[in-house]
């Protein structure tokens, strides 16, 4: 005997989709709560709460009534370019990625990448690579499987299988058709800015900032941005990050050193870029994917907007430096106007991606993107990795890496089994700078309005043609349809250019 349930097969499709969100995000709040509140002591239980959920979750995502309701949904002729039809392809499209991977693939992949992952923490210390090669060797292997599972683009590589589930639609030919300008402009750009004798003073760094003034001053500049903490908190975790379950309850993280008070308010505003994105997700469309964010490229454009864009310029630290010297007084009485603006933007290539600048950051990224291609494509070997690695950290940055702790062992994505991730943070740059040149074309005064505090209208604008629409359009359609143009490289070479050489005394 079978029960009838009201509504049409799209509404009965909705409700359980919601029910796998609803499972998903309450996990997400366990993990929150595991980063930031929970003692030591409730690791054990809390990792058989979270496997559990996982399990649930997963079930939910892969219910076979999910593929019926879809095929009657899609039955339904809604019309192409309705939001019901987005919803359905979208749901069509995460319940095809949860189906395609077998579960033994799944549990597989689980334990080798939670193994790799403590060989890899021993093997960076030690500054080992021999030591993880045998497991990064295996997990190479395990992603390619992955990749034919997943199901190769026509036309395409096995990387585009596997970046697809960070950003829909990228392809490696596509990131590199944007990476190479990109990488020629700014490998010159940075050389230029490194042979000049006129950078900014670094004075603004080396100050020594009480916590708690810290803590008090970031909560403030992330209210001036707009982040509404009636549905969002602030609080300290070991990595910043942006979590929280929904657009009502968005939870972000920071980190504070009494001598890094640049990296407590440069974190602080990128997380709360990506927190204003999520604030601005419809509550009507609330564990759907139109509620829900587009893909990591995107998310990330909204970050490093407000840290890059706005918390960069120069205009913000007109309205910012007085302000921060008024809040936290002696530690910054001595500084000028040039200290603080320069101090936010020096440029110095370094070896670790984390702790880069906003201009050489990138490079970091394309010299991991190039060689996770050439290994997936098998047009490398792992064990050639550090080589490959250390001769392009030459080549593009002018660095010689002394070991593979600074250098290749880095990082900790390729030991989760995550490749095709990290272009998503070039991507995000790339998004940004395209989008804030259409804000500017748009809003007459925008960057001018930072210098008084007014940052509501870029907000506004961000809202209405970014975060209102979740995954209606992809991140190439959005481009397109925001700025009138596909990802290019140049809107961002030419910011970084445009503001650096004045700053070099260029
Ligand atoms: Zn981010």
């Amino acid at each position: 005997m079978t029960t009838t349930v009201a509504g049409t097969a799209y509404d009965r499709l909705l409700n359980l989709h919601q029910e796998g969100s609803l499972l998903g995000s309450t996990a997400e709040i366990l993990s929150w709560d595991q980063e930031t509140m929970m003692p030591s002591g409730g690791l054990e239980y809390r990792s058989r709460q979270m496997a559990l959920l996982a399990r649930l979750s997963h079930e939910r995502r892969t219910d076979p009534r999910l593929e019926e309701l879809l095929n009657e949904a899609e039955a339904e002729g809604h019309a192409e370019d309705s939001p019901e039809h987005a919803q359905i392809r979208e749901i069509r499209r995460d319940y095809e990625m949860a189906t395609r991977l077998p579960a033994d693939l799944v549990e597989e992949f689980a334990k080798l990448s939670s193994v790799s992952q403590h060989v890899w923490a021993d093997a960076r210390k030690n500054s080992d690579f021999q030591a993880f090669k045998p497991h990064l060797e295996q997990l190479v292997e395990l992603s390619r499987r992955k990749a034919d599972c997943l199901g190769i683009p026509e036309g395409g590589e096995r990387w585009d299988a596997l970046a697809d589930t960070y950003e829909p639609g990228m392809r490696a030919s596509e990131v590199a058709a944007v990476f190479e300008p990109l990488r020629d402009r700014l490998s010159n750009l940075i050389k230029e800015l490194g042979a000049s004798s006129n950078g900014p003073s670094n004075a603004f760094n080396e100050a020594t900032i009480e916590i708690d003034a810290q803590s008090t001053f970031v909560r403030e500049i992330a209210t001036a941005f707009g982040f509404d903490f009636e549905r969002g908190r602030l609080d300290r975790s070991v990595h910043p990050f942006c979590g929280g379950s929904h657009c009502n309850d968005v939870r972000l993280t920071t980190r504070f050193q009494p001598t890094e008070f640049n990296d407590a308010l440069g974190s602080t505003m990128h997380e709360a870029g990506h927190g204003l994105y999520e604030q601005g997700l419809p509550f009507s469309m609330v564990g759907l994917p139109l509620g829900e964010a587009i893909s990591l490229g995107i998310h990330e454009s909204q970050s490093r907007m407000w840290e890059n864009q706005v918390g960069r310029s120069e205009a913000f630290w007109k309205w910012c430096a007085p302000r921060a010297k008024e809040k936290i007084g002696a530690p910054l009485a001595h500084l000028s106007f040039e200290d603080f603006y320069g101090g936010a933007n020096i440029v110095r290539p370094g070896f670790i991606r984390v702790e880069a600048d906003e201009a050489t950051y990138n490079l970091h990224i394309m010299i991991r993107f190039e060689l996770e291609r050439a290994i997936i494509g098998g047009d490398l070997a792992v064990a050639d990795i550090p080589g490959e690695w250390n001769r392009m950290y030459k080549d593009y940055l002018g660095l010689d890496v002394p070991e593979d702790r600074v250098g290749c062992l880095q990082d900790v994505h390729w030991s989760m089994g995550a490749m095709g991730y990290f272009p998503t943070y070039t991507l995000g740059n790339l998004y940004c700078a395209q989008f804030f040149n259409t804000a500017c074309e748009q809003i007459p005064g925008l960057e001018d309005g930072f210098s008084r505090g007014e940052f509501a209208p870029l907000l506004d604008w961000l809202r209405e043609n970014i975060h209102r629409h979740g995954r209606r359009y992809s991140a190439s359609e959005l481009c397109l349809k925001v700025t009138g143009r596909p990802l290019s490289s140049d809107p961002l070479v030419d910011y970084l250019e445009n503001k650096l050489r004045p700053l070099y005394g260029i």
